[in-house]
């Protein structure tokens, strides 16, 4: 393992520990870890002190005409919060249309048919984006639909869903927008002033870079008042807890007390680097300094340029046969950098993760990384099987 601990612009990780290159958990600062080295109780002045500070933190994110809006900060991992926002916004006798383009859509069409909702779904496969026109097709052949949902950045090919133009076909007609937002939120913009949703989720082990342990739902305090009594899980309950937060400044059971105190001290690194605008400029500069290196040793996108994001990208295997992913693994863990298994039906894939705490001199210390492990291997050429470029050209522009 990697013993190079020299200073970057951003601090290593801890010497011989791993970056990991993954869309969370991901590589977090010295700071936010050693938050952690106290315990909290949670009913305590102080622990409900900095729920608080989150709450209020996490709302400003979304920019003004957030006091519409609340926070209610969810134990679980993200999934946990993404079923309590269908399960407590989606009326018992609503009907979800479900955007779905990979692994996270399928999880919620997954979702829903544990809660026994209704839901109809656009399936646009591994890679491909919805679009406006066909969402509003969907909705005017579907009175029923009173429900849209989308994943913002679909994490398993590295889409960047187009948002707006999916959140302006809901709102012109007049149905109401539930956003996946895990991956992106807190480094791709979503202000309410210019996405019309009604709850969105998140959580501490991504854009954020806490560590994991919760989710947090941001909704419009109407659709919450509007969700007593529709969730079907006690503990899953949005309405629940945000009435017990509210009346006592508590989770209703047991928080994550160090995970929360990482987050906090997450949340003020995030709003010293200067918010999401800082963010998103980094995790961009991350990806391209990622994807020009990588296309120099060979290597090709799944994703077209235009819908790449900042946030993880995918790339095909070589076709060279000394190219094995496992073998790659590993070679590539010993140089200190944890990459990611693709999630493509048609094509090998791996993927690269740009978030957390890690800048473009990092990036270029993975792409030197790959260069040496496809040497290592004996690999020629990175580039990637005939088959793999014929499917990547039923992408859209
Ligand atoms: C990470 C992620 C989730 C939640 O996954 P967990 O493993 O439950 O934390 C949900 N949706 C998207 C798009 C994600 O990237």
């Amino acid at each position: 393992m990697s013993t190079d601990c020299t200073p970057a612009a951003l601090p290593a990780p801890l010497c011989g520990e791993p970056y990991l290159l993954t869309p969370g958990p991901l590589t977090t600062s010295h700071e936010v870890k050693k938050a952690m080295l106290r315990d909290w109780g949670s009913w305590d002045d102080d622990f409900r002190a900095m729920t608080a500070q989150m709450r209020e933190a996490l709302l400003s994110l979304i920019g003004p005409g957030g006091e519409d809006y609340d926070c209610v900060p969810m134990q679980g991992s993200g999934t946990f919060s993404v079923e309590a926002m269908l399960g407590s916004f989606l009326p018992r006798d609503g009907k979800a249309l479900v955007l779905s383009n990979g692994a996270y859509g399928k999880r919620i069409v997954q979702t829903l048919q544990y809660l026994g909702r209704d839901f109809s779904e656009i399936d646009k496969g591994d890679y491909l984006p919805p679009r406006g026109e066909e969402v509003a097709q969907a909705l005017e052949q579907d009175p029923a639909i009173t429900h849209v949902v989308i994943v913002h950045c679909e994490t398993s090919s590295g889409i960047l869903n187009p948002l707006k133009e999916i959140a302006d076909t809901v709102a012109a007609h007049g149905r109401k927008l539930l956003v996946d937002s895990m991956s992106a939120f807190g480094a791709v913009p979503l202000e309410v002033g210019e996405i019309t949703f009604e709850a969105m989720v998140s959580s501490a082990n991504k854009c954020i870079e806490g560590v994991p342990g919760f989710g947090f739902i941001i909704a419009r305090k109407s659709a919450l008042e509007a969700a007593k009594g529709v969730g079907p899980s006690l503990s899953l309950d949005v309405y629940a807890q945000w009435t017990h937060m509210e009346k006592t400044g508590q989770w209703r059971y047991t928080p994550p007390t160090h995970v929360v105190a990482a987050f906090v001290e997450a949340l003020r690194q995030h709003r010293e680097e200067g918010g999401v605008a800082a963010r998103l400029a980094r995790y961009t500069a991350n990806r391209d300094t990622l994807v020009a290196g990588m296309r120099e040793l060979g290597f090709e996108t799944l994703l077209k340029d235009r819908w790449l994001s900042p946030i993880i990208v995918t790339f095909f295997n070589p076709d060279d046969p000394a190219f094995g992913f496992q073998d790659f693994y590993a070679r590539m863990k010993a140089k200190g950098f944890v990459i990611y298994p693709g999630k493509l039906t048609v094509v090998d894939s791996f993927r690269v993760g740009c978030i957390g705490r890690m800048d473009p001199a990092v990036m270029r210390r993975v792409v030197a990384a790959v260069a040496e492990s496809l040497e290592e291997m004996g690999v020629k050429s990175a580039v990637p099987p005939r088959i793999a470029l014929e499917e990547r050209t039923k992408l859209v522009a």
